[in-house]
């Protein structure tokens, strides 16, 4: 990484953000192209003006051009959070779409490698447990996560293509639930949810009966194996996620407990199309980069709470 410059795409949101301070710490230089619709420059604010970063608010679906060499092009754009794809489809669609298209033609003019950040929802509602690479999925194309999962879909076969017909270096992580630090407290995501709702002691929503399982794993697990996949010639796709699984009822009380909380489980209407299980089978993670999660959720939640904490307490607080 040191003395390469780096692209990444979406590095003002959660994700992004990490990935620009690490590949700065690792000697790289970065250029974050974000256009703010999810993510804030207040994500990045400990970089501006520190010579190896540069902030250019960008629509990635519109015309993009970097000047100068470019060796990775790390592709996170993308509205993540359910309640974010929601609320903006046509964006999400386009940015899967038209925004990965345009990432890729950088990376194809500049010669440089492109890590595409797809998720686990490209496996729907899944029929097989645990998932492996080689499952290819149960999505409703037309149900409401479709403008997500589908677009995520579409991204990887734009990226696939780009890698067999055009000859770009390019891989596939395929990011299972992350959480941690910098999360948006009302991103509509179940980990800032809950441990919003457990810190002001007030009832925390566990949609359906609570027996759907997720597997979590933690932002600077997730970052290790993003940048340990940028760093190897694999192509993949590659699952990047946390095998500890458990259910939505077990999390919230999970967070409620560390959280010293008292808050009581309310259990409300489960979206349509919510995956029932999910977990990463990351064999092939470990076999290809050497990669496996090392936090486990009590230490990764306990962490999250205490910033958690901090931020709703902040007069600069982006709780909202
Ligand atoms: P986020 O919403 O915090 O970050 C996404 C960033 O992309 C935001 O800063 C947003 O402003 C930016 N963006 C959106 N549309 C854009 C556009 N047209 N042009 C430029 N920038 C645009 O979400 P996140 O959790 O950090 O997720 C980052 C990426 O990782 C996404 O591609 C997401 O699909 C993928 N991913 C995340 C998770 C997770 O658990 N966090 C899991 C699987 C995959």
């Amino acid at each position: 990484m040191k003395g390469s410059r780096v692209v990444v795409t979406g590095g003002a949101g959660f994700l992004g953000s990490y990935l620009c301070e690490r590949l700065i710490e690792k000697g790289a230089a970065v250029v974050c192209l974000d256009n703010f619709l999810t993510g804030s420059p207040r994500n990045v604010e400990h970089l501006i003006g520190r010579p190896a970063f540069r902030l250019v608010e960008c629509d990635l679906t519109g015309f993009v051009h970097v000047p100068g060499q470019v060796d990775l092009v790390l592709h996170f754009a993308s509205a993540a959070s359910p309640a974010d794809y929601l609320r903006h489809p046509i964006e999400t669609l386009k940015v899967g779409s038209m925004g990965t298209l345009h990432a890729l033609g950088l990376a194809a003019e500049k010669s440089a490698r492109l890590v595409l950040a797809s998720t686990s929802e490209v496996y729907g509602d899944p029929l097989e447990h645990p998932q492996k690479e080689t499952y290819w999925g149960n999505v409703n194309p037309v149900g409401p996560r479709s403008v997500y999962d589908e677009a995520k879909r579409f991204a990887e076969a734009l990226t696939t293509a780009y890698h067999d017909s055009r000859g770009v270096d390019t891989a596939i992580a395929r990011i299972f639930n992350t959480y941690g630090p910098r999360m948006r407290p009302h991103d509509g995501r179940a980990i800032p949810t809950f441990i919003r709702q457990a810190l002001l002691g007030e009832p925390i929503t566990v949609t359906g009966d609570g027996s759907q399982t997720r597997s979590i794993c933690y932002v600077d697990d997730t970052v290790d194996g993003v940048l340990a996949l940028a760093e190897s010639d694999f192509a993949g796709p590659v699952n990047i996620g946390n095998p500890a699984e458990m259910s939505m009822s077990d999390l919230a009380e999970t967070i409620r407990d560390l959280a010293g909380s008292s808050s009581p489980v309310r259990f409300i209407d489960r979206p349509v199309d919510d995956p029932a299980v999910r977990r990463p089978d990351t064999s092939l993670a470990e076999e290809r980069l050497g990669w496996r999660p090392r936090v486990d959720p009590v230490t990764g939640l306990r962490r999250t709470i205490d910033w958690f904490e901090k931020e709703l307490n902040s007069p600069y607080s982006v709780a909202s």
